[in-house]
């Protein structure tokens, strides 16, 4: 793996398989796989492993199965099948008939550990897992060989047969691999290959109360499936010469395990187990939580497929951990919805305004362009009238030199329709600012003055009698910390939970064009971000999630690296 060097780390894998080419490998195929186990839903993480099978298959030519790794009963539940596979297929990867469950093959499994037995290559052991952690020795100590090790191949075969017949209790024996327990690898040291667990498979039901370790069903799923390249995460790496002896000594198809590096995101945490945690305990509202690194959540934010895929292009593949900045994923999304999203006008913190120079009952309708970055898009009218709204961030009262917006007396754009100039500031009895008075030139329709006079801001708006009432959620980032599951720090990474990660601001208003929006549409709204329409959204009153504000931190961030 010396002579990728020069092209980069980020195509060692197709280094490799184009080498298998050369040497005719294969028969030049190439069959990858993803192989997720059903005990979450998917997360970012998983995205940069089912972008790089399913990607790799598509570019060589090849295929790519989807395989849920269903060999842990207990961890295991149907709706978590479900999940995956409609992540995986909305990420835009297609299986064709090749979805399987490592359950199927648990007959084949089982025939595979009696022909290790006949072989000699494994055997029925009695020690407790307590026992087989202590005997198994340390890093630099040899393990002890089990005093079960000799059994002869007969009462093996016996045991086995009865371990499967259910006659022995949970833990009390397994079927360990006879390799070397004196092995520099402690994978190798005799590793447990089958356990007892009388407890219900999602899939089979009772039909087995013993299951195959991952080490061993997993190699042998991949050569049963004819998986040419079985890419997995680093810390596989040392079970590699474990992955090789089971296909060796079976001598069965030879799959070839390829580690790279898993994906760390910062301000978050991609382990199911934890996001488990967090949906167990309440800390979000469930998996698809907008806040969540989930494909759902992900979904759920408004994030695009096509935005997942160019962030899993660009962080590439390598053979080194790294984090990524949490920036890159939101760069990526912008871009791709600046392409695709209509821009309209909503107003999150109304303030009132009445423009006292506009007829009382006059609306007009304003043409507003739908996406600058895409003509093709068209234009909508946008109703106008006395009474608007605008964001109570545009006005203030007393503003500071650089507050170009709205002020007592000074002039500004509204966005498709007039220039508008402060004349009063009305106040309730607290001192509050309840709405403001302005007059308009009706010669600067549609957003210019004809004699040229400049303004320094244009406002979004919506008008109060025709715009909708609408709830949105604010997100910010999950946790406080950029690593907070650092495993050097001893704090529970719960601990760093962003307690303002949500704000929910009920009492906005849209244009009134969004009405009837579905469910998972994107919009921009002009000036704030990008926003989705939530599913819990109601006739009349739809629920839109920010999905990432229009402030571009990575593009700052490579100028400045560029300086
Ligand atoms: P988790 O730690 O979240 O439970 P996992 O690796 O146990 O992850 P699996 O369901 O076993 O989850 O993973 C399916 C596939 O996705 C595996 O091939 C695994 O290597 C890969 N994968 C999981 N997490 C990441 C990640 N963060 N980056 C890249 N690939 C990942
Ligand atoms: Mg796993």
């Amino acid at each position: 793996m010396t002579d990728h060097d020069e092209k980069g780390p980020s195509n060692f894998i197709k280094h490799i398989i184009d080498d298998d080419f050369r040497n005719k490998k294969n028969d030049g195929r190439v069959h990858t796989r993803f192989p997720p186990e059903p005990n979450g839903y998917l997360h970012i993480g998983h995205a940069k492993s089912i972008c790089l099978n399913f990607g790799l298959a598509r570019e060589y030519n090849g295929l790519c199965n989807l395989r849920m790794d269903d060999t842990n009963p207990s961890k295991e539940e149907a709706e978590y099948v479900a999940s995956i596979i409609e992540d995986v297929r909305w990420l835009g990867f297609e299986w064709d008939d090749r979805l399987f469950y490592a359950s199927d093959y648990f007959e084949q499994l089982y025939q595979y550990s009696v022909q290790l037995i006949r072989d000699s290559k494994a055997y029925v052991c009695d020690l407790s897992a307590d026992e087989i952690r202590e005997t198994r020795g340390t890093l630099t100590s040899p393990g002890q060989e089990s005093p079960y090790r000799n059994r002869s191949v007969d009462e093996n075969l016996d045991l086995f047969q009865r371990m499967r017949a259910g006659e022995f209790e949970d833990g009390t024996k397994t079927l360990r691999a006879k390799i070397d327990m004196t092995s520099g690898n402690m994978n190798m040291r005799d590793p447990v290959i089958y356990r007892i667990q009388k407890s219900s498979h999602h899939r089979t039901g009772d039909a087995w109360c013993i299951y195959p370790m991952y080490d061993y069903a997993h190699c042998v799923s991949d050569s049963i499936e004819g998986i040419t390249h079985s890419l997995c995460t680093l810390e596989f790496e040392d079970h590699r010469p474990l992955y090789d002896w089971f296909l060796n000594e079976l001598n069965i198809f030879l799959s070839q395990q390829i580690e790279f590096a898993r994906l760390n995101l910062d301000f978050t945490v991609v382990s199911k187990r934890k996001l488990l945690q967090l949906v167990n305990g309440g800390h979000v509202h469930g998996w698809d939580d907008p806040r969540m690194p989930t494909i759902s959540g992900l979904r759920r934010r408004g994030v695009t497929p096509s935005a997942i895929r160019n962030f899993c292009d660009k962080i590439g593949v390598a053979k080194a951990d790294s984090t990524v900045d949490i920036a890159l994923l939101e760069y990526c999304i912008r871009e791709d919805l600046n392409r695709h999203a209509h821009r309209v006008m909503a107003v999150l913190k109304p303030l009132k305004v009445v423009i006292t120079n506009y007829p009382d009952e006059e609306t007009e309708e304003m043409e507003a362009i739908n996406n600058p970055e895409d003509l093709g898009a068209g234009t909508r009218k946008v109703p106008f009238s006395k009474v608007i709204y605008i964001e109570q961030d545009d006005f203030m009262e007393d503003p500071p030199k650089k507050f170009f917006r709205l002020a007592p007396g000074r002039e500004v754009r509204l966005r498709y329709a007039y220039f508008i100039t402060c004349v009063d500031v009305i106040k309730d009895d607290t001192g509050e600012i309840s709405e403001l008075h302005c007059r308009y030139d009706p010669k600067t329709r549609g957003g210019d003055a004809p004699d040229g006079r400049k303004v320094k801001a244009t406002l979004h708006w919506v008008s109060a009698e025709h715009s909708l009432r609408a709830e949105v959620r604010l997100y910010d980032r999950l946790f406080t910390k950029p690593n907070p599951d650092d495993p050097r720090d001893d704090a529970d990474f719960k601990m760093y939970i962003n307690p303002d990660s949500l704000d929910i601001l009920t009492d906005c208003r849209v244009e009134p064009s969004l009405a009837g929006a579905s469910a998972g549409s994107r919009y921009q709204f002009e000036r704030l971000g990008y926003f989705c329409v939530d599913p819990d959204s109601e006739d009349g009153k739809p629920v839109f999630n920010r999905t990432v504000t229009l402030r571009d931190t990575w593009a700052k961030l490579q100028k400045a690296h560029k300086k």
